[in-house]
């Protein structure tokens, strides 16, 4: 195997001028940045710019987020070292390892299973011992487990699936990508007593959330179906 001579002064960077660049100046959040190492968790081939501000494959067609897009994605989900936050779309187990160092337990679905496997090798690797991880179709969460105080979904899909609301403790933050594969936004679903408020944040791209919930095949192209709710 060969060794990425100097991925700790790649990480600093990242963390101490490329991050603050893009805005992101919570210290809980770039000291999560700051102990994980990201170039352990994509593609041999892509260990070199692991720490650059760029999604990545990770193999079997999915992609690791680029590090921007997690931290703005933590810094709304405002975890506190109580929460128990549900991750779908676990993947690589990158953002599971972040999400470890910032809340109190993660529970992390992943439809792919040998990409499941190689996240638990990592994350067992690093000690993160607050993580459990299953593999399913995370459209259905993990009744068994909640309510969370926070739901993390990586994967597009073409509404906020109503298991997952039903598993949102009230006041509790979901972030989700919606649309289709023309346009997408990330949302932010808060629930409230009574229903949901949604924040619309920003447009972004990730793959396809497939499963009973989500989209049913492969290619989401079906039209009219962005961002429908219970609303
Ligand atoms: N956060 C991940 C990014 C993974 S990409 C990381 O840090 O590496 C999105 C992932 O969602 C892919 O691994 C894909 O297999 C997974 N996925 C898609 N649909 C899913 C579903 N219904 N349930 C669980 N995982 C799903």
């Amino acid at each position: 195997m060969v060794q990425y001579s100097h991925p700790e002064i790649a990480r600093k960077k990242l963390v101490e001028r490329i991050l603050p660049k893009a805005g992101v100046r919570d210290v809980r959040i770039l000291a999560a940045f700051a102990a994980v190492p990201r170039h352990l968790f994509v593609e041999e081939a892509f260990q070199s710019r692991a720490y650059e501000d760029t999604s990545l494959p990770i193999g079997f067609g999915q992609t690791i987020s680029q590090p921007s897009t997690l931290a703005a994605i933590l810094q709304v989900l405002e975890l506190s070292e109580k929460d128990r936050v549900l991750e779908i779309g676990g993947g690589s187990g990158y953002q599971t390892a972040l999400l470890a160092h910032l809340a109190q337990r993660v529970f992390s679905m992943e439809r792919v299973a040998p990409l499941s496997k190689l996240a638990w090798r990592r994350l067992d690797r690093l000690g993160l011992s607050n993580v459990a991880l299953r593999i399913g179709d995370g459209t259905y969460g993990w009744p068994e487990q909640g309510p969370f105080e926070a739901i993390v979904v990586s994967a597009m899909s073409p509404r906020v699936p109503d298991y997952l609301i039903a598993q949102l403790r009230v006041g509790g933050r979901m972030v989700i990508p919606l649309g289709d594969s023309r346009s997408q936004r990330l949302v932010k679903v808060i629930r409230r007593p009574s229903g949901v408020d949604r924040v619309d944040l920003a447009a972004c791209q990730f793959v396809p959330l497939i499963g009973r919930f989500g989209w049913e095949k492969k290619s989401p192209a079906r039209e009219g179906e962005t961002g429908g709710m219970d609303s």
